[in-house]
């Protein structure tokens, strides 16, 4: 396997249920081209190495403030950051004895991730389970994907693929070739607002869905469910009919919303919107009900 080839990673999740069949490796790659108002992980936008600042968690010992030559960390009463300055180069996350900071993201090679996802062979085996790649959006990293697939075909472990869509239609068709699954998300109906909800229209997304529906048959539609952005039955019922149109697409999938952004929002210096609780599920199942009274009979709703 090359090993000029670097992606940042900024988790390996194990045994994850949600991802795919049987028990998953979840490998999470840093960079998105989107810019969701509800993101539930705003640290994976970057496609580099960034410096999450917990302040409630900070006793004021100053050891990051005295090991930083770079002096990023600054303030009388009040410790702040000049993000500007920071390298990422994580030695006062290192230091700090309170877990105020951590660095999100590591510059990974495609055999030090083989070496992870072959650490939980025996759970595929058992389960049907296998690798999920996902992020941020890992299709924009398709020279390393391409490498890290055909290594797992080689030792022929199933792969799943999570993404947005909103790459180019190149990057798609190449992981086509390797994936056993695809999890595709459709956010809203509409690209307009589609586009004042992500920051990117539908368009490409849409195309791309379209094309990969023709050529691969196992694609599940995710739609994670915000709270007045996108929850409308008529929106659920709008994207439920263009996912009839879809021969590849074997269901839709609803994700409950969760509000986890907005601690490391804050983290970040990014403002992240509350969409306010979790949809009970009760509410979770009548949306699921609006969704299976249009889909086609040949499709499911997964629960
Ligand atoms: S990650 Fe490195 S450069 Fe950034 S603040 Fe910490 S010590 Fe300074
Ligand atoms: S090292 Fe950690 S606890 Fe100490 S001042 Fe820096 S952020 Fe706060």
């Amino acid at each position: 396997m090359g090993c000029n080839l670097e992606a940042t990673i900024f988790n390996i999740g194990r045994c994850s249920l949600h991802d795919g069949n049987g028990l998953r490796t979840v490998v999470y790659f840093k960079g998105c081209s989107m810019r969701c108002l509800w993101c539930h992980n705003p640290e994976s936008w970057n496609k580099k190495p960034e410096l999450l600042f917990y302040p409630n968690k900070c006793i004021g010992c100053g050891r990051c403030a005295a090991n930083c030559v770079y002096g990023v960390h600054y303030g009388e009463g009040e410790h702040l950051l000049d993000r500007s300055k920071c390298i990422a180069c994580g030695k006062c996350a290192e230091l700090c004895p309170s877990g105020a900071l951590e660095l999100c993201g590591r510059s990974m090679r495609p055999d030090e991730i083989m070496q992870e996802i072959l650490k939980d062979r025996h759970f595929y085996e058992r389960s049907g389970g296998g690798v999920t790649f996902s992020g941020g959006e890992c299709l924009l990293w398709p020279e390393f994907l391409k490498e890290l697939m055909e290594a797992c075909r080689k030792e022929n472990i199933n792969i799943a693929v999570e993404t947005a869509l909103n790459v180019s239609w190149e990057n798609v068709l190449m992981a086509s070739k390797y994936a056993d699954s695809f999890f595709c998300d459709i956010k809203h109906s509409d690209s307009n607002i589609h586009k004042r909800l992500t920051g990117a229209g539908n368009d490409l997304i849409l195309d791309n869905l379209r094309k990969l529906s023709h050529i691969h048959d196992d694609i599940i539609v995710r739609v994670p469910l915000i709270p007045g952005a996108n929850d409308d039955d008529d929106v659920l019922a709008d994207i439920a009919r263009i996912v009839n149109e879809l021969e590849g697409v074997r269901g839709v999938e609803l994700l409950k919303y969760n509000n986890l952004a907005l601690g490391k929002g804050k983290a970040l210096d990014k403002n992240m919107r509350s969409y306010g609780e979790p949809q009970t599920e009760e509410v979770m199942e009548a949306k699921r009900e609006v969704i299976f009274s249009v889909l086609n009979k040949d499709k499911v709703v997964i629960c």
